[in-house]
């Protein structure tokens, strides 16, 4: 039997919520269009920033010096007290009274594996979640892995056509609500769209889930790349108690240009830590001391990269946009944190075929709005943290592509 015979059946034999697992839409088009000439690729989720030598030289240093043995589940001493520094330092108190001491933090494989975590604690068989889209496709990819229901709750996009903004309305979610609903996930800065909530909605959706017992999880990763009037975006810390049910993902690969290291951390209260320790013992059984020695590095160190990353992502969303306005056809709310445009154009409504046309005729990669939810469907999302330069050039590309 050759081995393409026996795929098919030895597949019947793998978990149903393995099988079920969606293929993403955005790596369809990566393999269509990895080795075209000439392509500037804004598809995937990074920027184009190798990591500085002041934080690799941290890994290389803890390596030299023999730092190979296996470690804290919770991540080392020394990089909890940074994060908590950090933390305490840009964001205040987690809450009236409170203080973010080290023991909130705990050390994962990227903010992938802190979310998976948190899916853990939150929802397994059976159980749903509350997913507004457009929304990063691993939320449902992590979820769907636990056996839980991820419930697309669509986002609306409201004003006017070419800078609009998107809005979670509660009634939406009131709708979706189920006696098998546990958990509500809150992106904010949102990947894929820029929408950033305010104070006042994180009150709300807090609200919403103290009501009905919910969990939130809450994905803050981008919560410094804000372009408001303030130097990071409003957080639930800003609103919530000390016995609010809160589990935020963390990570290190976008705010220090990190994320082929894969290390992030989950922030939730002290008294799940033997819960959580017990989680990373039995997935990855912990991060490389290395790659802890360098995140700590960054995150006491790395300042001037975060202002001149997200100085750049602003310049470069307003170039953007700006040139895309002047198109007339452009369908989008202005992104007010994180690093992607989410954008349509009058006369295109199928997001895959146009990102498939993007990539043959105007050389350009972006990843198809589809992959984000139903709601994402006629959208591209194009990711803007790269040099100024190249945006430039897609700005002038896509132009010329929609004026032919
Ligand atoms: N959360 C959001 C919204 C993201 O966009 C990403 C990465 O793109 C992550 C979490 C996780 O990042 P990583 O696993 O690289 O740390």
């Amino acid at each position: 039997m050759t081995h393409d015979a026996a795929a098919p059946a030895l597949l019947d034999h793998v978990r149903p919520e393995v099988r079920a697992l969606p293929l993403s839409g955005i790596v369809e088009v990566f393999d269509y269009g990895r080795n075209r000439q000439g392509l500037i690729p804004l598809w995937v989720g990074e920027g184009d920033l190798p990591t500085p030598a002041f934080i690799c030289d941290a890994a290389a240093a803890s390596l030299a010096a023999g730092e190979t043995f296996y470690t804290y589940q919770a991540g080392i001493p020394e990089l909890r007290s940074a994060i908590a520094d950090y933390m305490a330092e840009h964001y205040g108190r987690p809450f009236p009274g409170g203080r973010f001491g080290p023991e909130r933090f705990f050390a994962t494989v990227g903010g992938m594996h802190a979310l998976q975590i948190a899916v853990r604690i939150t929802a397994g068989t059976g159980d749903e979640v509350l997913v507004p889209t457009p929304a990063w496709p691993n939320f449902a990819g992590a979820l769907v892995a636990a056996g839980a229901a991820p419930v697309e709750c669509p986002m609306r996009l409201e004003g006017e056509a070419d800078h609009g903004r998107w809005r979670i309305a509660v009634e939406d979610l009131e709708r979706a609500l189920t006696p098998r609903t546990r958990v509500l996930v809150v992106n904010s800065p949102s990947n894929p769209t820029g929408w950033v909530a305010t104070r006042e909605e994180l009150e709300e959706l807090l609200g919403f889930a103290r009501a009905h017992g919910l969990w939130i999880i809450a994905d803050e990763i981008y919560g410094r790349f804000f372009h408001g009037d303030a130097p990071r975006a409003p957080s639930f810390h800003d609103v919530m108690r000390a016995d609010d049910r809160v589990l935020f993902v963390q990570t290190f690969s976008k705010n220090w240009a990190m994320t082929g290291w894969r290390i992030g951390w989950l922030e939730a209260p002290p008294e799940l830590g033997p819960a959580i320790e017990n989680l990373v013992q039995y997935s990855t059984s912990g991060v490389p001391v290395a790659t802890q020695r360098a995140a700590a590095v960054a995150i006491r160190g790395g300042e001037g990269l975060i202002r001149a990353q997200v100085d750049r992502a602003r310049t470069n969303r307003d170039l953007l946009a700006a040139a895309l306005r002047g198109t007339g056809r452009l369908r989008c709310a202005l992104p007010d944190g994180a690093f992607y445009l989410f954008c349509g154009f009058d006369g295109v409504s199928d997001s895959r075929a146009l990102a498939l046309r993007l990539v043959d005729e105007a050389g350009i990669g972006v990843a198809p709005g589809s992959a984000f939810g139903a709601v994402g469907q006629g959208f591209v999302r194009l990711c803007y943290a790269r040099r100024t330069a190249d945006v430039d050039e897609v700005a002038r590309r896509i132009t010329a592509w929609l004026a032919r």
